[in-house]
């Protein structure tokens, strides 16, 4: 067995600071099998954590079909073959017929430049507008299209004055009546932007579902000045929220842009962006080629993963465990007052932790010290939102009835310690 002390005395040796390593005391994670992680020591942990091992850490069906097209052919797509073609079709058959184009890039960063380079060059507006609390990616453009990244530690704080931020509409605190206003107000005080870049659900601003209505407003605000709609599914697409393939789909909306990553290669690092061929077009002229991007062996993966999703009817379980979850969560709440709001929709859910249900005091210690106690009981969960009490649930969606009441049992433990 691989000594921890060693690794992570190599690992501070030549690896940045910047990085930090996840659920507090280091893990050494040897192994991975559907919805669960082994650690070196022999311990398994159901990973609740993990949307990018959508189907399941090294689900077999996707593995075989890595390898295989790995030992037939890996080019790039400047060359013509059925595996780019089959799959670009077999995502856009997922989506509204108006969003018959897709590029293929490696990382939900990229796919945001690129959506955000589509609604600067379609628009000839170069401002932005996003949400409080967003994370969208880590290149720079990103970075300031971030307000989790800027106004958190080690960030400027203010906003570049070509990112206009809207407030989170979170149901919990603020009256939804308010929403709608709000962003139709915020995007007539922005002027003239390129688009509105938006999850359809949000992640780390809270695991925020979008109040009903949101969208719809939003979409017709932002195009009232000239800007497009881009919805970011990153972390909420591929069948997660249970009743839709896609989170924007809760809604009447056609976004202009549909931005897929995480789940969409269940860990081969892919994304792939979406838009009209209106918009498509234009860049005017100017090629686009990202070398790795929708090459053999990522169309391969791809579509393993999407006959993983189709054919285990992953969507519908979403919705059955989700609910189950749910349900289990919010009568788990009728007994420890920490437990504020149960929120979410399929396998992407969000518990937020407060001292007092009255004055919504947030509890991000008490969040933390819960997280910590799941994973001395072998649940990996995190936290998140912009008061850090939101405990996150957006797990590989092959779990199964004995996970989630298993998981239940043991938060009823740890919420009644201390
Ligand atoms: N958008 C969202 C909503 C994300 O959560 C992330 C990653 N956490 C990204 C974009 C960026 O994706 P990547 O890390 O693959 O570049």
């Amino acid at each position: 067995m691989v000594n921890l002390d060693a690794l992570l005395e190599a690992r501070n040796r030549h690896i940045s600071q910047a990085l930090s390593i996840a659920h507090g005391t280091p893990l050494h994670i040897a192994r991975g099998e559907m919805q669960y992680l082994h650690a070196s020591d022999g311990t398994r942990y159901l990973d609740l954590v993990n949307n990018v091992s959508h189907v399941g850490h090294c689900h077999p069906h996707v593995v075989e079909a890595g390898q295989r097209q790995m030992a037939v052919l890996n080019t790039n797509s400047r060359y013509v073959y059925p595996g780019l073609t089959e799959y670009l079709s077999r995502l856009a058959s997922t989506l509204p017929d108006a969003l018959s184009i897709g590029f293929m890039v490696n990382s939900g960063s990229e796919a945001n430049e690129l959506a955000v380079r589509l609604a600067r060059s379609h628009s000839g507006n170069h401002d932005m507008a996003v949400i409080e609390g967003a994370y969208h990616g880590h290149t720079g453009m990103l970075i300031d299209l971030s307000p989790y990244k800027f106004r958190g530690p080690g960030g400027k704080g203010e906003p570049e004055p070509w990112v206009h931020v809207l407030p989170i509409p979170d149901s919990y605190r603020r009256p939804d009546s308010e929403f709608n206003d709000e962003v139709r107000a915020g995007m007539s005080e922005a002027g003239p932007v390129a688009g509105l870049l938006i999850e359809s659900m949000l992640s780390c601003a809270g695991q925020v579902p979008l109040p009903d209505g949101y969208l719809e407003e939003a979409a017709s605000a932002v195009r009232d000045v000239g800007g497009l709609l881009i919805a970011d599914e990153v972390q909420v697409g591929f069948g997660r929220v249970g009743s839709h393939m896609w989170a924007f789909q809760e809604s009447d909306v056609v976004p202009d842009v549909v931005v897929m990553g995480k789940p969409i290669g269940n860990g081969h690092p892919m994304a792939a962006v979406f838009t009209t061929p209106e918009i498509a077009s234009s860049f005017g002229g100017m090629e686009f080629f990202s070398t790795f991007g929708g090459n053999p062996v990522s169309c391969a993966i791809g579509m393993a993963v999407m006959d993983v999703i189709e054919g285990d009817r992953l969507m519908e379980r979403a919705s059955e465990l989700g609910g189950r979850f749910r349900h289990g969560l919010e009568s788990l709440g009728e007994s420890h007052e920490l437990i504020g709001d149960v929120r979410g929709r399929g396998l992407f859910l969000g518990i937020e932790m407060v001292r007092d249900r009255v004055t919504l005091e947030p509890a991000p210690k008490e969040a933390s010290a819960v997280v910590d106690s799941m994973r001395e009981r072998g649940v990996l969960l995190s936290t998140d939102g912009p008061l850090h009490n939101v405990i996150k649930i957006k797990p590989p969606m092959v779990l199964n009835e004995e996970d989630v009441d298993e998981t239940l049992s043991k938060l009823d433990l740890c919420l009644s310690e201390d």
